[in-house]
């Protein structure tokens, strides 16, 4: 099978995940209500998101490895959360029963000691997904430890950039890559609309440089950001929003770099938190490294053991920064 059959598979999986998650954000108050927990539309989001694109993969590539975020145990066990979930589920997938729901999540429980899979972070940026603000579905294909498929859907992410990022879009987009062969983008509610190019110019000398990082301070170091940022002469504050969004910001020209700067020693990236999103921002034209800017290294299981951190941006941006860190002492052991 060819990387664009994979790639057409991919972005059929993430348009259907994308939209059973809009179907539970609509539905939050009601998922609280019924599972009395304010955290369980996320829970159902996720294990919906996950038996969605494992049934689609499937069903369209045949028999897959699939790396996941979650496992069905804690669904199993709990006949609430288990219909709340069957119920999103039933929107895109009608004649889905509990048993073909349990098994598909469970086809997430791949590993990654195959020279080819896929991995996937069902609902990244779980708190965006809560705040009705950004969170993305990201799935991506691994093979011989680089990604060489990635589909990042962007459900609350305008592609207007005049539209406030703050506010759940609409449409939402989806950002759709191929190593070596350019990302493109399309409205996320209209699989057959036809994918845009996208490119990242690179940043000119003498424009204000535009930082996205997290929201959740335990994530990325804010302080270390704005050493940075002062190192540089750069007065502007970073821009926050959660998940692989950010990687998609930064690749089609809406900031300038994205900066994840290590918060406690030892924490060590996921795969599913950055093999989609890395591959889109790289095909539209930027550097992703870690913050000593050593290459994202995906053949060391589930997480980026070899990596420290991330910065994102086009060529001059990422080298100011790697400059910075480096000037800095930041992530020195
Ligand atoms: P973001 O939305 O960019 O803040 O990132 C969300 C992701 O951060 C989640 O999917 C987690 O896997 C990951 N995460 C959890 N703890 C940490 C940590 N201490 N440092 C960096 N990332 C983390
Ligand atoms: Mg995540």
């Amino acid at each position: 099978m060819s990387s664009a059959q994979y790639l057409a598979a991919a972005r059929h999986a993430v348009t259907q995940a994308s939209l059973v998650c809009r179907v539970v954000q609509k539905n939050l108050e009601a998922v609280k209500a019924v599972t009395k927990d304010d955290k369980s539309p996320v829970t159902v989001a996720d294990f919906a998101s996950q038996a969605i694109v494992a049934h689609v993969l499937t069903e369209q590539l045949g028999k897959v490895i699939l790396v996941g975020e979650e496992e069905s145990n804690s669904l199993r066990e709990d006949a609430t959360l288990l219909a709340a979930t069957l119920a999103a589920v039933q929107e895109v997938w009608p004649d889905c029963t509990e048993e073909s729901l349990v098994s598909s999540i469970d086809i997430g429980r791949g590993d990654t000691d195959h020279a080819g899979y896929w991995t996937l972070d069902p609902v990244d940026g779980t708190k965006g997904f809560l705040r009705n603000q950004q969170y993305a579905v990201a799935l991506a294909y691994i093979e011989r430890g680089t990604p060489t498929v990635g589909a990042l859907g962007c459900p609350n992410l305008p592609m207007d950039f005049s539209e406030s990022m703050d506010t759940p879009d609409p449409k939402g987009c989806i950002y759709l890559a191929l190593r070596g062969d350019g990302v493109s983008e399309v409205p996320a509610n209209d699989p057959d609309a036809h994918p845009r190019r996208i490119t990242r110019l690179d940043h000119f000398k003498g424009e204000p440089i535009r930082v996205c990082a997290s929201v959740e301070s335990g994530h990325s170091n804010a302080d270390d950001t704005d050493r940075i940022l002062a190192h540089i002469g750069e007065s502007s504050s970073p821009i926050r929003l959660d998940s692989q969004a950010k990687y998609a910001v930064v690749a089609r020209g809406q900031s300038d770099a994205y900066l994840r700067l290590p918060t406690k020693k030892g924490y060590v990236e996921r795969i599913w938190d950055h093999a989609a999103g890395a591959l889109v921002a790289v095909e539209a034209g930027c550097f992703v490294t870690d913050i000593h800017g050593n290459p994202l290294d995906f053949s060391h299981g589930r997480g980026l053991e070899k990596n420290k951190g991330i910065v994102c941006a086009p060529p001059r941006v990422h080298g100011l920064m790697i400059g910075a860190i480096r000037d800095l002492g930041i992530g020195k052991a």
